[in-house]
């Protein structure tokens, strides 16, 4: 089933909106937790759904090396392989074959590279991408596009921007070759250049996209770079299709985005820095191995009403870190990924009860306080 998206409430440029696929619906603006292998690492797909989770990302890039689309077509995909019967969108693979692969070479026809599992030769071509998304069987699936890297000058994001845009329309005519099971959304570039990014977009238009996807940011841009793009991008977007931005971001990034009009997000950050005992608080943040927490009976965030807060002390999560306990990453992980969702439900609230831009101010001074006093 092609997603469809309702939009319920606005306020400024941010929207409220629902996003409707074969396996149920997403409130929007919404965060993805990122279950890179078919897991959303340290989490059952049943505490992610208590924790609020509506949708998941998965790599196409990771599932193809291991276990293989083959093994996940199987089960009959992807939602049936990990037991997670919500929302699953997957991404093209480009992103990880540019940023993880070693070897790679980049062709009009796609990109080859050597398997970091096993050295093999692998070739990545916009039609290889739909067709493993398609056996992944993702609700939403993404357009291969070239990843345009940081810095880079206006003929080097131009060219990328362009045979990115020819990725787009192969990925397009070859997604739809049968009836999907999903939608795909494609993706704009064009690096940090206001009119690249609207001669894409203008490009990407030319076809139907149940969604599109904001690209190329995220990358190492100075923070200013990326508003001053969503400000030139976001109100050029057609309002009735759900906005994509990749890879963004810290909490404090993700309500500046929403303000601009943004839906969806992904990022590593929650789970990535919660593994690492990198745990977000109301005011700030703290790392559970500093010395400071070895005696502390308070939980990590007095104000945080989730399971780990509710039931364990900083003494006892830095304890399980330091003897690298498993318990101690799977308790962390439910706490950012409860930071995080709950400020997406909070984000959902403002913008329906039209209070948005105090809910912003009142929150980014907090996260700018907050960033002189690291525990
Ligand atoms: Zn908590």
């Amino acid at each position: 089933m092609r997603p469809i998206f309702e939009i319920q409430a606005t306020d400024g440029a941010a929207r409220n909106g629902r996003l409707i696929s074969a396996h149920g619906s997403v409130d929007t603006p919404a965060f993805m937790p990122i279950g890179t292998y078919g897991t959303v690492k340290a989490m059952t797909p049943e505490e992610l759904t208590d924790l609020g989770a509506q949708i998941v990302l998965a790599n196409t890039f990771h599932l193809m090396l291991r276990p293989g689309t083959a093994v996940i077509a199987l089960h009959g995909g992807l939602h049936r392989f990990m037991h997670w019967p919500h929302p699953i969108l997957t991404d093209s693979g480009g992103f990880q074959v540019f940023s993880l692969a070693s070897l790679r070479t980049i062709t009009e026809e796609g990109v080859r590279f050597r398997s970091p599992v096993d050295g093999a030769e692998v070739r990545l071509t916009p039609e290889d991408s739909m067709d493993m998304q398609l056996a992944l069987r993702s609700d939403i699936a993404m357009a291969l596009d070239d990843c345009t890297p940081f810095p880079a000058t206006e003929k080097e994001a131009r060219a990328s921007m362009e045979r990115s845009m020819r990725w787009a329309t192969r990925s397009h005519a070859h997604y739809h070759q049968s009836e999907p099971p999903g939608g795909l959304f494609g993706i704009v570039q064009g690096g940090m250049f206001a009119s690249l990014r609207t001669a894409s977009l203008e490009a990407l238009l030319q076809r139907d996209w149940s969604g599109l996807a904001v690209g190329g940011l995220a990358v190492g841009e100075p923070e200013e770079e990326r508003l001053r793009v969503l400000e030139g991008l976001v109100p050029q977007m057609p309002a009735d299709r759900p906005r994509y931005l990749m890879g963004v971001g810290r909490p404090e990034d993700i309500v500046a985005a929403v303000q601009r009009g943004i839906d969806l997000f992904d990022c590593v950050i929650p789970t990535r820095h919660a593994r690492n005992g990198h745990l977000f608080t109301s005011t700030g943040f703290i790392n559970i191995r500093n010395a400071s927490h070895q005696m502390d009976l308070g939980p990590i965030d007095p104000l945080c009403s989730c399971y780990t807060c509710r039931n364990f002390s900083r003494s006892y999560l830095k304890h399980l870190d330091r003897c690298k306990e498993i318990l101690g990453a799977r308790l962390n992980t439910i706490h950012n990924l409860h930071v995080y969702l709950s400020l997406m439900r909070a984000l959902r609230a403002a913008i329906a009860e039209g209070r948005l831009s105090s809910f912003a101010a009142g929150y980014l001074a907090q996260r700018r306080e907050a960033a002189g006093a690291v525990a």
